[in-house]
Formats: structure tokens, sequence, C-alpha cells
């Protein structure tokens, strides 16, 4: 094993440690949080050492990127979990934690185990379609904005265009079924900014499973390496967490 290898392996035994101590403190249970690692920017390598210590839910941010490395994976004994998630020893979950332009959703079905950044009507109607003639299952979250920031994505909570997506969603079921919402909270140094913002997200499901009977929304994905302590106080099943499993990223060229 190189240095990397050995601190990915660390790092991940490090986060389990982090998870149990954040769930044990908000009275969850472990089993109720995934850890997804995100391995976006990073070389493909950093991904199969993280399989190799046992990871098997990953996040990738660029349709372009993942189709690279998904290109590097098909060569090694894993493969990309289709639908259900990652359930056999040889199979890994990859989902896309990025924008996703609605030209792109064709490849995006045939890469990912899942999109979790719906953020459109008209990507999940392109979503839908591709995964229909994929024969597949693709999995979805829609992403919320919470904060004001120009630079985050997602729909607006109290809008008319996630109320048009979700009026729609159910007829997409068999083959884009809805499991949730996600979030990025805004950056910030006071803890208590990401907080309330990952509680909004959890409030915002309680409401939107009441007015839509016939949806799923179960999984809450929230929290980052820097706030993930506050997104499972807050209820996340999902953190994604890249920088403390595979260090800094590099800087995009
Ligand atoms: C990069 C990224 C992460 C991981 O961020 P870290 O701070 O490195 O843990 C999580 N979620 C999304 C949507 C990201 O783009």
């Amino acid at each position: 094993m190189n240095d990397a290898a050995a601190n990915i392996a660390e790092n991940l035994s490090r986060m389990e440690d982090a998870i149990g101590t954040a769930c044990l403190a908000a009275g969850r249970s472990r089993e109720d949080v995934r850890l997804m690692a995100v391995s976006k920017t990073h070389p493909v390598e950093l991904l199969l050492e993280a399989i190799a210590a046992g990871h098997r839910l990953f996040g990738e941010n660029r349709v372009q990127e993942f189709g690279e490395k998904a290109a590097v994976l098909a060569g090694s004994p894993y493969r990309v979990a289709r639908g259900t998630e990652a359930d056999q020893a040889d199979s890994v979950a990859v989902h896309l934690i990025g924008h996703l332009q609605s030209n792109k959703s064709a490849r995006a079905a045939e890469l990912f185990t899942g999109v979790d950044t719906v953020d459109s009507l008209k990507l999940a109607e392109r979503l839908f379609a591709a995964a229909k003639r994929e024969a597949r299952t693709l999995p979805v979250l829609v992403e919320i904005k919470l904060s004001d920031e120009e630079a985050k994505e997602g729909l607006a909570p109290g809008g008319a265009e996630l109320a048009a997506l979700l009026e729609r969603l159910p007829e997409f079921a068999e083959h884009l079924p809805l499991r949730g919402l996600m979030t990025v909270a805004p950056i910030s140094d006071d803890p208590e900014v990401a907080r309330r913002c990952f509680r909004r997200l959890r409030v915002l499901r309680e409401e939107l499973a009441q007015r839509h009977p016939r949806l799923a929304f179960a999984e809450l994905s929230m929290g980052m390496s820097g706030d993930f302590e506050a997104a499972i106080a807050e209820g996340s099943t999902m953190i994604r967490v890249g920088t403390a499993i595979f260090g800094a990223r590099p800087k995009r060229v």
C-alpha cells in the first residue's frame, strides 16, 4: 500500500468513529446515516483504494469526469450498481452530486447509480426518458436551495417550479423513483448557519411528505467534511464527505 492508500483506509475509519460519536450524541442509530465518499477531482486510483478499503458508496460531480473513471472501473473487479444500491461485494454505488445539464441526462442515466441533484421538471423528464430507454431504475433526490448564495444550485423551497416537479414525479416512479432531498449548506464560520439550513431541510421534508403522499422522502442528503455533525444532529441520512477522506482536492485546470 502506498501512503495515500494507507491514509484513505485510516481516514475512513476515523470518519466511522466521528459518525458513531455524532449519532450517539444525536440519539440516532448508526445504521440510519450513510457515508458517501466524494471522490470528485481525485484520480480514479484513490477511488479504487477506497473500494479496496471496503467502501461502497461514492459521489462524483461531473458526468465527463466520472465517464473516464467508469471506463477504468469497467476493467476492475468492481461494477457500478444500477438501480439497487451496492448490495453485492463487487458492486459500488456512485451518485451524481453536481449540477446536471439536461443535455447530459442520457449519459448520466447510463453511468450513475443515482442522481442526487434533480433541480427542474425538464431535467426529470429527460432523466425519466433516458432511464426508460435503458430499462433501468434511476433513483433521484431533489436538490433544494436554502441559502441566498448565487453560486448554489437547487430549487427554492416555496417555489412554483418545485411544486410542478413534485406534481409530476409520481408519474415517473417506475424508472425515476424519488428517494428524498439534498442540499448544500452555505459556507460560514458560524456552525449555527449550517445547522439552521439542515433543520430547514428536515422540516421541509416533513411538509412535502404530507402534501405528496404518493412520493417517498426518506433520504436527506446533507452534511460535508466541515458540517456533518450538525447534519447528523438534524436528521441527515447521507453525509457527503470528500476532503476528510481523500485530502485536499487538486485544483482543476
Ligand atoms: C465537493 C462536495 C462535497 C464534499 O465536500 P468536502 O467539503 O470536501 O467534504 C459534498 N457535496 C457536494 C455537493 C460537493 O460538491
